[in-house]
């Protein structure tokens, strides 16, 4: 089975990620947390969540 079968999606924050990410810090188990959340578990990622409620605020006060 080939990676690209394995990951079905993936974080919208990887492309641009904020200084706090998994994606973007050294040590074992960052690249653990990375793995773990920053594909097809973005949406448990509790990053990607704070950063998600922000922009719903955002959006919903203009
Ligand atoms: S899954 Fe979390 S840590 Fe990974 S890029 Fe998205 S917000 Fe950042």
């Amino acid at each position: 089975m080939s990676i690209q079968t394995l990951i079905t999606k993936i974080c919208p924050y990887v492309e641009f990620p904020a200084g706090d990410c998994f994606c973007t810090r050294d040590g074992s188990q960052n690249i653990i947390k990375a793995v773990k959340y920053c594909s097809n578990n973005y949406e448990e990622c509790p990053i990607f969540n704070e950063r998600s409620s922000g922009l719903e605020k955002i959006v919903t006060e203009n």
